[in-house]
């Protein structure tokens, strides 16, 4: 496949917006090669810039969970814009929006939206401060919850591929507060805890991470954090950004059958439109302004355009009892299959899968947590990428990153995936 037009969109890219993109893992940079600029896409396809289609993997790095141009969404918008596109008063939209959505995740009351998963990590800790009256926060080495700056030390997805887990930018005092805990140790939670006791305000998780490939919690690991928090006044914070519309109606929490005291949302909550989301039960919810004093604010949350494309997205979850099922048996069949082509290519993996996020790593060790996830060969990564791309499929350009399954893939589509590995993986 030839992606010329491509090339030539981004050199002219790079000279008005900083390395071509306004998002880092876009530029393809841990995988050498120019980005594909994409024209249009519809269902499991993207249509490119230079007509070439292909199976996308990346599915906008996870909204599209139905596939992209879902119909009811996009009408859904296209109604809407109609009538206004952003007034800043309310809506009876938000509150239709945030009722189906309490209704659909165990354990919330009420429900704030902001415009991306950044924000809504943001929000929440800053809440989780104002509600304990704590300053420090537990974070884990390879979960990635957004580019503010608490979050920013070994942080994962684009961060680590970049090399630049800790950004400069991030002032020290900012960092002194962030404690960080590796991830699928409770023990190692638990000295943090024990070092800093009476301090720690929140600990947040990606309670199945997915920005270092995906890496499902330890048995026994959430319950753990789940015990120690409640013990020790610590608010329990899950980033549901991807996880959450998912891998269940109700998330992790559901999955698992875990409490959190706060969810963040992002992602599949908006559709395809910038939109996050932060939630807990009602006394953690009321310290929010205009009700109490922390302080949170949008100019364009709660917009019309994006309410009317979560909604719609919501209400096809919420209807289709078995869009969570399919997912799984979807993508469980893509895992064996390309379990069944690498062990006959002799290929050194390990796929990592919860519901529909999977990521394939290049190491014959279990992946259980960052250091684990850093010591994949990138060179087969980057082998297996192009020669995927030459065959019209599209995956993350980064071994640090999960694939996400959408239901508009057919079986068709994944024998033909699956084919396509078993072609490339010869070649390694
Ligand atoms: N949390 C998690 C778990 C994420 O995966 C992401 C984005 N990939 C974010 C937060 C940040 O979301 P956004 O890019 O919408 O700011």
């Amino acid at each position: 496949m030839l992606y010329k037009r491509s090339s030539q969109l981004f050199a002219e890219a790079e000279k008005v917006i900083p390395g071509g993109v306004n998002s880092p893992v876009r530029a393809f940079k841990a995988v050498g090669g120019t980005p594909i600029f994409v024209k249009s896409a519809k269902g499991a396809y993207l249509y490119d810039e230079d007509g070439n289609k292909l199976i996308d993997y990346i599915n906008s790095w996870g909204p599209m969970v139905l596939g992209h141009a879902y119909q009811p969404v996009v009408d859904a918008v296209i109604e809407k814009a109609k009538l206004g596109t952003s007034f800043g008063m309310p809506t009876e939209l938000e509150t239709e929006i945030a009722a189906l959505a309490v209704s659909m995740v165990p354990n919330i009351d009420k429900i704030r939206f902001v415009n991306s998963g950044t924000e809504a990590c943001m929000s929440a800790i800053r809440l989780a401060r104002g509600f304990t009256k704590r300053d420090k926060i537990v974070k884990f080495a390879g979960c990635y919850h957004g580019h503010s700056d608490s979050f920013l030390i070994q942080a994962g997805s684009g961060a680590v591929t970049f090399g630049s887990p800790n950004s400069p930018g991030v002032t020290e005092g900012t960092a002194k507060d962030t404690l960080l805990a590796k991830y699928n140790d409770l023990e190692n939670v638990k000295t943090l805890v024990e070092a800093n006791k009476g301090e720690i305000a929140a600990i947040i998780i990606e309670a199945v991470a997915g920005n270092m490939g995906c890496i499902p919690p330890a048995k026994g690991f959430l319950e753990g954090l789940r015990e120690l928090c409640t013990a020790n006044g610590i608010l329990l914070i899950f980033d549901e950004v991807m996880t959450g519309f998912r891998l269940a109606r109700g998330g992790v929490q559901e999955l698992y059958g875990i409490d959190a005291d706060i969810v963040t949302f992002g992602k599949v909550i908006g559709g395809g439109l910038p939109v996050g989301a932060f939630a807990a039960r009602e006394e953690i919810m009321n310290h929010l302004a205009p009700l109490g004093p922390v302080y949170q604010a949008g100019t364009l949350s709660g917009n019309p355009l994006a309410m009317a494309a979560g909604l719609a997205m919501l209400k096809a979850l919420d209807n289709d009892r078995e869009i969570f099922t399919r997912l799984e048996e979807k993508t469980a069949y893509l895992e064996a299959g390309i379990d069944r082509v690498l062990k006959a290519n002799n290929v050194t993996f390990t796929i990592n899968r919860v519901g529909s996020m999977i990521s394939v790593h290049f190491d014959a060790n279990p992946v259980t947590d960052f250091q684990t996830a850093a010591k994949g060969d990138n060179e087969t990564f980057k082998k297996f990428f192009h020669g995927l791309l030459q065959e019209g499929i599209y995956i993350a350009p980064s071994a640090y990153e999960t694939w996400f399954i959408t239901d508009a893939l057919t079986y068709e589509d994944l024998d033909f995936t699956i084919n396509a590995i078993d072609k490339v993986s010869k070649t390694f």
